[in-house]
């Protein structure tokens, strides 16, 4: 396995096939994922057009992660905790003066996205709204008021990702102080080949 360590972030390739999966090793740590179609970085993954064709926003084994042209990227093929979010974006330095004025700053994980991808040729306005790995957002059924809570994940729990296609992934290590219960922890992977 690997770690990224906290408030971090991390960019690698995942060919058609491969598996990904990915370790909450403490609990309560939130993973920030996007993904891009490697041999045409203008194909990402899409959050409307995941819930589209899933027809659901809670996504769990047995889902698949779709892009902006409505072809499947990943496939969920095995999740312990069923409860992760694709609604919010990466937390970045706005994010942090709007939500924790009287908190230090930092470029969250939209930065260290950012920073993971540019050799890649990706900048922060190409990344997309990331599916985040054990975050916590339950939607209130008559009102729509989203909230951000602490994960349900514990331990060792963790989900594994098929890629479809050849993917350039970036994945961080949450760095907003709701997303994990205001502790910042590592996050571990780890890349099974076809
Ligand atoms: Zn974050």
């Amino acid at each position: 396995m690997v770690e990224i360590a906290p408030r971090s972030g991390t960019a690698f390739l995942l060919p058609a096939g491969a598996t990904l999966k990915v370790v909450d090793p403490f609990g309560e740590q939130v993973s920030d994922f996007v993904a891009f179609n490697r041999h045409d970085m203008r194909e990402i993954i899409s959050n409307g057009r995941t819930f589209d064709y899933e027809e659901t926003i809670r996504l769990t084994r047995g889902n698949r992660l779709w892009s902006n042209r409505s072809r499947p990227m990943i496939e969920i093929v095995e999740d312990t905790v069923g409860r992760h979010d694709f609604l919010l974006t990466p937390c970045s330095e706005a994010t942090f003066r709007h939500f924790y004025p009287d908190r230090p700053v930092h470029r969250g994980c939209m930065g260290n996205l950012a920073a993971a991808l540019a050799p890649h040729g990706v900048t922060a306005d190409d990344i997309p709204t990331a599916f985040n790995i054990f975050m916590n957002v339950p939607v209130d059924g008559e009102s729509g008021r989203l909230r951000v809570l602490p994960p349900i994940s514990k331990a060792g729990d963790s989900i594994t990702l098929r890629a479809l296609m050849d993917l350039v992934i970036g994945m961080t290590a949450c760095s907003a102080y709701d997303s994990n219960g205001g502790t910042f922890k590592p996050i571990r992977y780890g890349i099974d080949a076809p």
